[in-house]
């Protein structure tokens, strides 16, 4: 086992120039933040590192630039809404993350104050994880906090590269909360422990599967990566999305859940439609969907099979959506489950972007024990694989 890492409270930040490397790739319209829950789960490291009298730079990538300057994605809607929830504080944003106009910015900074670096992946050099770049990055701060957990398992230069080049160097707030709970159901998971897989495809989700089946008690399966599971089974699908060159993924996965006596639990009806524009759903049997429909969600007595084993969880993971919940008619499933989830006795965490979307849509976010930030650091992280912003932070 490797050390544990150090926390933030664990730095001297008086007057100490410091890097905190955040994820505030939130969604923009028209120049708008339009969900600033990414901004604001940031806030209490921002701010303990302020009450100590740091000289805070701030910097984190936003979109897909791919190593260009891309005007829409600067972070100025970013320094705007930022500046708003430190009570009108006062958020420098420097014209590029690296040269001399960032350095002249965080070299006048004074203690309490802020500076915001352009969007990191304005430069290539972000995501090559280039050592040469990350001393440039950081080349004026003297202790560095991550408190990013949605770019953790990206070996990038501001997540990998820079905190190797730093003595001081500690997570976040955000990041150490993160941790603690995605640990929690990595060992010694209260049980029974229950996981909730679901989405668009058994391939994204393998590696965590896997993983999930040496530790759940058992697994609900949702989704289209259920429709896969059924037509392995030798059921007729319909035009449902299913990955039909992954069959046999899914009956050695099944195999695996018998060889660990875990539950591994499919839907036993479906709700269908002509397509995924359809307004209506109608109920189907497994066994009976039609040739020309497609399974959009499942069904009412899936839901309540699902509900029963949540009933007496102790510890719940959920990934992944139970149906096409961006369509109305074919959200049911996903909320029905998404309630049962955070009502369980034990506690329940809920990752994944579009996961987390259908949670917040229906206003349940507060109802889970957590939310996480991270779709994909989580899943990896479950998955038991090390994260590159995580082994970067250690001693
Ligand atoms: P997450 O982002 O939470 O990890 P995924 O990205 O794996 O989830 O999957 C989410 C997508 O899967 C959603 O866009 C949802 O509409 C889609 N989806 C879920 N079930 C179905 C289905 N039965 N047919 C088509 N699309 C589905
Ligand atoms: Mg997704």
């Amino acid at each position: 086992m490797s050390e544990p890492i150090r926390s933030i409270e664990d730095l001297n930040l008086e007057s100490i120039t410091t890097f905190i490397r955040v994820d505030f790739n939130v969604p923009l319209k028209n120049g708008e933040v339009t969900d600033d829950t990414r901004i604001r789960a940031a806030l209490p490291t921002i701010r303990y590192a302020l009450e100590q009298g740091a000289r805070v730079v701030l910097a984190s990538h936003l979109g897909r630039p791919k190593g260009k300057v891309v005007p829409e994605l600067s972070l100025e809607p970013v320094a705007i809404r930022l500046a708003e929830l430190l009570d009108d504080g006062e958020v420098r944003l420097t014209d590029d993350c690296i040269g001399d106009g960032a350095r002249k910015v965080v070299q006048d900074l004074r203690d309490g104050q802020v500076a915001l670096l352009e969007n990191l992946r304005f430069h290539a050099a972000e995501k090559d994880n280039d050592f040469d770049f990350a001393r440039e990055l950081g080349g004026s701060c003297s202790a560095y906090v991550n408190d990013a957990f949605g770019a953790a398992h990206r070996a990038h230069a501001s997540v990998s590269a820079l905190p190797r080049l730093m003595q001081e160097r500690a997570a976040g707030f955000l990041m150490q909360r993160e941790l603690e709970v995605l640990d929690k159901l990595r060992t010694d998971t209260p049980r029974p422990y229950i996981a909730i897989l679901g989405g668009a495809k058994v391939s994204d989700k393998i590696g965590v599967m896997e993983a999930l089946l040496g530790k759940v008690d058992a697994l609900l399966v949702g989704g289209a990566m259920a429709n896969t599971f059924l037509a392995a089974r030798g059921l007729n699908v319909g035009k449902s999305l299913c990955e039909s060159d992954k069959l046999a993924l899914a009956r050695s996965l099944m195999a695996a859940a018998e060889e660990s006596q875990v539950d591994l639990l499919l839907p036993i009806d479906v709700r269908v439609g002509d397509s995924i524009e359809s307004g209506e759903a109608h109920v189907a049997g497994i066994d009976a969907i039609p040739a020309d429909a497609m399974a959009l969600d499942i069904g009412p007595e899936t839901e309540r099979l699902y509900r029963d084993r949540l009933r007496r969880a102790m510890a719940v993971f959920w990934n992944g959506p139970m149906g096409l919940f961006e369509n109305a008619a074919f959200a049911e499933g996903t909320l029905a489950v998404a309630r049962a989830a955070a009502d369980c006795p034990g506690f329940s965490v809920v990752g994944g972007g579009d996961s987390v979307a259908a949670v917040k849509q229906a206003d349940l976010a507060n109802r889970f024990d957590h939310v996480s930030t991270g779709g994909g650091a989580s899943l990896e992280y479950l998955e038991g694989r090390p994260l590159p912003g995580v082994e970067a932070l250690q001693p």
